[in-house]
């Protein structure tokens, strides 16, 4: 079996359910190009809107030959899904779908995806594979702190965890008190959870004197649902002594698992072989190479309850060009800079909160936690950032607060380009999430 043969960190052996990850090239090319000719058969003749759509280009799925002839077919976007809502998209008879996922959304009605059996089994796989990627084993235990429910995060990573044979504590999101106990009686090793939610776990830990390092048995933790950056990586490490890794997901195409980042941190990993990644010049439309940036679009290729073909997820990356050093073959792509709906244009320019983030977060007295304000005085738009630091930190002399301020200010505006007003706050002052965190607040 290849997978023995592969180069891997000699401490963690290549499990199993990795084999894919390592999969010849053209082997992977083929494979592609053989399921994408049998979803774009089943979806022509399951999906009436996606039919329409292709008869208008008149595409039928005999005409796609390579896996070029992608760039062919219709994209989808998350309007589809609301106003093909519920069941309009699903490609499989009620009879064969076991179970339904939901995204929130912001407004009006919810999306509704339908799982068959094949589509849970398959996304138990992406699962396993990314938590194997990171390093997880069967001996550890994993607490996951995504909310179950109709959100994709807790089942997802609770099969995947199942399925590694880890034993998993599916406590869900919230009661911080809980967690914290459960941590530490259960000798968990992983948490999965909001890179946000951790950060709040980690001040309430330490409020109540907890070393994570030395008090602890965590190693892992598998963060995803939101947008981090490198520098908050290095923050939690620091303050944990455990491996950040970055999953990501959307409900559209499964949840969780549709990517990983391995320990070389080179990007996430696609698991390509069921989801077929493009990036697109989201004004064009346009396919772009691999190496320039724009909006990540997946196709489904293997699911059967609403399948996608050409998805268009909003988030902005890239994928990379080189090899990573572990030797998979799956392509990564660059972790999600940002999402274009989160887009901030502040005096013209354009903002992405995480942009924000790392230039904050690269100055060492800057607590993790931070909020965004933008508002408009006369024609002008106003940036103020408020940041938490230590109260050591804000007892110092008001001099020192002052060049402070400044150092974080131009941090920021060497990334950004724009100037901002800094507010240095007390610890615990802002807000915290047990979900996905909103750092933004926009008032113009
Ligand atoms: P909702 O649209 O209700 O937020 P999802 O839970 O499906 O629904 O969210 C998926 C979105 O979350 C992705 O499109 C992406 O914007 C964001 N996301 C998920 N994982 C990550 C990650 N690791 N890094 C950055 N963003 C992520
Ligand atoms: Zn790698």
């Amino acid at each position: 079996m290849f997978y023995q043969e592969c180069a891997h960190d000699e401490n963690t052996p290549v499990h199993p359910v990795s084999a894919p990850d390592y999969m010849p090239m053209d082997q992977l090319r083929a494979l592609q190009l053989h399921r994408l000719q049998g979803l774009v058969k089943r979806v022509y003749e399951n999906v009436p809107l996606t039919r329409k759509r292709m008869d208008e280009r008149k595409v039928k799925p005999e005409h796609i030959k390579s896996l070029k002839d992608i760039s062919l077919l219709p994209f989808s976007v998350k309007t589809d899904l609301r106003d093909e809502y519920p069941f309009g998209l699903f490609a499989s008879p009620m009879n064969d779908i076991v179970r339904f996922h939901c995204s929130s959304g912001t407004t009006g009605k919810p999306i509704v995806i339908g799982n068959t059996k094949n589509d849970i089994d398959l996304w138990q796989q992406a699962c396993m594979r990314a938590l194997a990627m990171c390093g997880v084993r069967s001996s550890d235990v994993m607490q996951v702190t995504y909310g179950y429910g109709l959100f994709t995060g807790g089942l997802g990573l609770h099969y995947g965890g199942e399925g590694i044979g880890c034993a998993v504590l599916p406590i869900s999101g919230g009661n911080t008190e809980r967690q914290l106990m459960m941590m530490l009686d259960m000798g968990v090793t992983v948490i999965a959870c909001t890179p946000s939610y951790f950060l709040h776990l980690i001040d309430e830990g330490h409020k109540r004197g907890i070393d994570f390092r030395k008090d602890t048995k965590l190693k892992h933790g598998i963060f995803g649902a939101e947008p981090w950056t490198e520098e908050m990586r290095t923050k939690i490490e620091n303050a944990t002594g455990i491996i950040a890794h970055d999953i990501y997901g959307l409900t559209e195409i499964c949840g969780p698992g549709v990517a990983n980042d391995c320990r070389f941190h080179n990007g996430l990993h696609i698991f390509e072989d069921h989801f077929y990644p493009e990036i697109i010049d989201p004004e064009t439309q346009e396919t772009l190479p691999d190496g320039e940036a724009g909006e990540l679009v997946f196709t489904t290729l293997t699911r059967t309850g609403t399948p996608m073909l050409r998805y268009r997820t909003r988030d902005i990356s890239r994928i990379n060009t080189k090899p990573c050093q572990c030797g998979r073959t799956i392509r990564t792509f660059e972790r999600i800079s940002a999402r274009s709906d989160d887009m901030l244009i502040i005096r013209g320019v354009n903002v992405f909160p995480s942009q924000i983030e790392s230039g904050l977060l690269k100055i060492d007295k800057v607590l993790p936690h931070y909020m965004i304000y933008v508002s408009r005085e006369g024609d002008l738009d106003k940036l103020e950032i408020q940041v938490e630091v230590t109260s050591e930190t804000l007892s110092d002399k008001i001099k020192t607060l002052e060049k402070l301020r400044s150092e974080i200010a131009q941090s920021v505006q060497h990334i950004i380009n724009i100037s901002a007003t800094i507010t240095l706050v007390e610890p615990h002052s802002l807000p915290r999430s047990e979900g996905k965190l909103c750092r933004v607040k926009d008032m113009r």
